[in-house]
């Protein structure tokens, strides 16, 4: 529920009607503006009384929040929310794009990686350390020392880096190493990983599941930031389908949707959502053209020699050359690439 109070309210007005909703057993949230406060009441709606609140002088009107989401929605905040990774802002004008391998497998890979993306116009650095494999013989990842190449190469490069963590024990590991956690596919529902990360303030790209509804995802977004971290990109990285020619079917109409209904910022990831390098690039045009607010994309020096994902890395080439081809549907979405 929101309450919209009068502009003449005072911050004590605002004190009485926060005790009041504690007092409920639900959450009471402070959000002074610019012109007025406004004050929400999260948890079981139920438990409220609206006309409890439309009785007090100061409040202006209370509006139940219609969604199951309730912070991450626009019905409860609609000016946009600007997300930091590093100094990189995601949210804003600006059409950001994350590249660089799937797996961080060496310094050597992660270097070069690094110097071919960031010169091509990639802002932030990434590269898995904890992999979550559909085999449990397939390359699992460097763990910390994977975490130690990539701040090394971040660094180095100064480009903000970001990383998948799989499971809470590895939150302070990641936090140490990394400017944002990354959760993946497969725990975009571990509630116990998303409610922990909820308590950090670093920022979180949650990536939706792959037998996730788009609602199902926002809820999970709404597990980060009702434990008090507002700090989340939302990923759109393709679904399962009946469709096999594709390792997954990207799901662009989740873009707009999640733009109209959610403040945060949305990025694709077109190499998971296709899994095949030529189609990375017309999907990454049409995820600008459709309102994203970036990109994740993998590249590898030598994606025939990747540990993991080479089928749908780009070539340091193929990523320059994608980049400069995207600026023109960039444009065309009224948005700006630096
Ligand atoms: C990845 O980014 O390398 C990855 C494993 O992604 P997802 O969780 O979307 O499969
Ligand atoms: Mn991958």
């Amino acid at each position: 529920m929101i309450i919209i109070l009068k502009q003449s309210a005072s911050k004590k007005d605002a004190e009485t009607i926060l005790d009041e909703i504690e007092k409920t057993g639900l959450k009471p949230l402070f959000l002074p503006g610019i012109e007025r406060i406004v004050i929400g009441a999260i948890g079981d709606e139920r438990l409220l009384n609206e006309k409890q609140f439309e009785s007090f002088p100061q409040v202006q009107e209370v509006k139940p929040v219609l969604s199951p989401y309730k912070l991450v929605s626009r019905e409860f905040n609609n000016a946009r929310t600007i997300v930091k990774i590093g100094d990189v802002a995601f949210g804003g004008d600006e059409f950001i794009t994350i590249a660089g391998p799937c797996a961080v497998e060496n310094s050597l890979q992660m270097n070069k990686a690094a110097a071919a993306v960031k010169s091509a116009g990639a802002k932030v650095l990434r590269g898995g350390a904890f992999k979550p494999r559909t085999s449990p013989y397939s390359f699992q990842g460097l763990g910390v020392e994977g975490l130690k190449i990539l701040s090394q190469v971040s660094r180095e490069f100064h480009m903000p880096a970001v990383t998948e963590v799989v499971e809470v024990a590895d939150i302070d590991a990641v936090e140490q190493y990394a400017d944002a956690f990354q959760v993946g596919a497969r725990n975009m529902q571990n509630f116990r990983l998303l409610t922990e990360l909820g308590q950090r303030r670093k920022p979180v790209i949650l990536k939706r599941g792959f037998a996730a509804k788009v609602e199902d995802l926002l809820l999970a977004a709404e597990y980060i930031v009702s434990e008090g971290n507002p700090n989340v990109i939302l990923c759109e990285r393709g679904i399962r389908t009946f469709e096999t020619c594709t390792r997954n079917t990207l799901d662009l109409n989740a873009v707009p949707y999640l733009k109209s209904r959610s403040h945060l910022p949305v990025i694709v990831d077109p190499s998971h959502g296709t899994g095949v390098r030529d189609l990375v690039a017309p999907m990454a045009f049409a995820s600008a053209a459709c309102g994203a607010d970036g990109l994740i994309i993998e590249v590898h020096p030598d994606p025939k020699s990747a540990l993991s994902d080479g089928m749908q890395s780009l070539t340091p080439e193929q990523f320059a050359t994608m980049m400069k081809d995207l600026k023109r549907f960039v444009l065309a979405a009224n948005r700006v690439m630096a």
